[in-house]
């Protein structure tokens, strides 16, 4: 990662560890999915649960983007940071009857219900308050997106949506079913997926049960395909904005649809991931058997992605080193064996106090913090202002 002499300095002078987001490359990310969505008429949702800083936020508001949320609490900050209700999406599969109840309130978009008994609890509840409540059903397509198990969700034995072989039961509910309008259906498949073919698989599966209602009388005003388009986490450098060309023209070309019919995504990942770094100090250097760590003082209390899912980030040196490169084991200070950033990592000789940049850490970081061991709370640094605040 490239610092000016200036940034670096604010870097320097920081505590650590501390999130780095470069609002420029954020900036240029967005408009570039907003032109590829905005030219095919297409919708999108950021989902606020992969980051929802509020700098990064805001930004994102900015650009004109809905707001795809999977909890009260985040349906309630989108209306807080400007998100138009009527651009909001709210999943999960365990939404409370409080959670319904605000959301019924403001009016959202739809809710992405995720079970049959999920559509008659707000049916109930929009009965109660004496609304509507627009949703669109959540399916289990059954297509594999070939991504890490714990991020795959459209399989039959994952838990989210409703399976195929009860649609026919949950038709015959949203039919009955008086305080409750279906507006479309949805589809997320999985995350960080980077074989677009998956996404030609969730077209042709979109289409077929898009066409199953269609056949049974119900019209279809919406057809959200959620999010998952990945990232590369290996070349940030090289690859800093995912191809949204590509991704957008995938469903351009394989979804069958009318003039009417909308098309909705819900990107999270995508939008942010590149824009974020973890920046950690070497507190110590260390010499095992047959092995080289260095302990610095992130941990997976920064940073879960590692010890969660056994992911890849691109670990590299700040500032220049003259050094020549061994590899290290990158560890935090957790008392846990997991917490582990990367092995064998080639890196310049390294010594105390030397600073190290943990990329691609703008998704599902900052978000998954925790305060184990009594760490404290996450503290951030913009690319503009870079003004250090403390968050969560
Ligand atoms: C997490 C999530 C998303 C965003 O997934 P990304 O892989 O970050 O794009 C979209 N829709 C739903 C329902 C989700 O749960």
């Amino acid at each position: 990662m490239l610092f000016d002499n200036h940034q670096l300095e604010k870097i320097k002078a920081s505590e650590t560890p501390l999130y780095y987001y470069d609002l420029n490359l954020l900036d240029e990310t967005l408009e570039q999915a907003k032109r590829a969505a905005d030219k095919r008429n297409f919708h999108v949702h950021y989902a606020l649960k992969a980051n929802f800083n509020d700098r990064v936020l805001s930004l994102i508001q900015s650009k004109g983007f809905g707001a795809d949320c999977v909890s009260g609490n985040e349906v309630q900050k989108a209306i807080d940071m400007g998100f138009p209700a009527d651009q909001i999406t709210f999943a999960g599969v365990g939404k409370s009857d409080k959670e319904i109840i605000l959301s019924l309130q403001h009016d959202i978009f739809a809710f992405n219900v995720e079970s049959i008994q999920e559509m008659e609890v707000i049916d109930e509840l929009a009965g109660k308050l004496g609304v509507v409540a627009k949703v669109s059903l959540r399916i289990n397509p059954n297509v594999d997106a070939n991504t890490h198990h714990y991020i795959t969700t459209g399989l039959d034995e994952n838990k989210f949506g409703v399976p195929t072989s009860e649609l026919e039961h949950a038709a015959a509910v949203i039919r009955e079913a008086k305080n409750v309008e279906l507006v479309g259906l949805h589809f997320h498949v999985g995350s960080q997926i980077t074989d677009l073919n998956v996404f030609k698989s969730l077209c042709v599966k979109v289409n077929e049960w898009k066409n199953w209602f269609e056949e049974r009388g119900t019209q279809i005003k919406v057809l959200n395909v959620g999010g998952g388009l990945g990232v590369d986490y290996q070349h940030p450098d090289e690859n800093p904005i995912p191809d949204f060309e590509a991704y957008f023209d995938i469903f351009d070309r394989f979804l069958e649809r009318t003039a009417q019919q909308e098309v909705h995504f819900e990107l999270g990942r995508a939008l942010v991931a590149q824009c974020g770094s973890l920046i950690t100090k070497v507190l110590y250097t260390k010499s095992g058997v047959k092995k080289h760590f260095l302990v610095v003082d992130a941990g997976m209390t920064e940073l879960m992605r590692p010890a969660l899912y056994q992911a890849y980030h691109k670990i590299e040196r700040v500032g220049d080193s003259e050094e020549t490169p061994i590899l290290y084991d990158v560890v935090g200070p957790i008392c846990e064996s997991s917490d582990c950033f990367g092995k064998e990592v080639p890196l310049p000789k390294s010594h105390r106090g030397d600073l190290i940049a943990i990329r691609t850490a703008g998704a599902y970081g900052e978000v998954m913090a925790s305060r184990y061991n009594l760490r404290n709370e996450v503290r951030y640094l913009y690319s503009d202002t870079l003004n250090l605040s403390s968050s969560l």
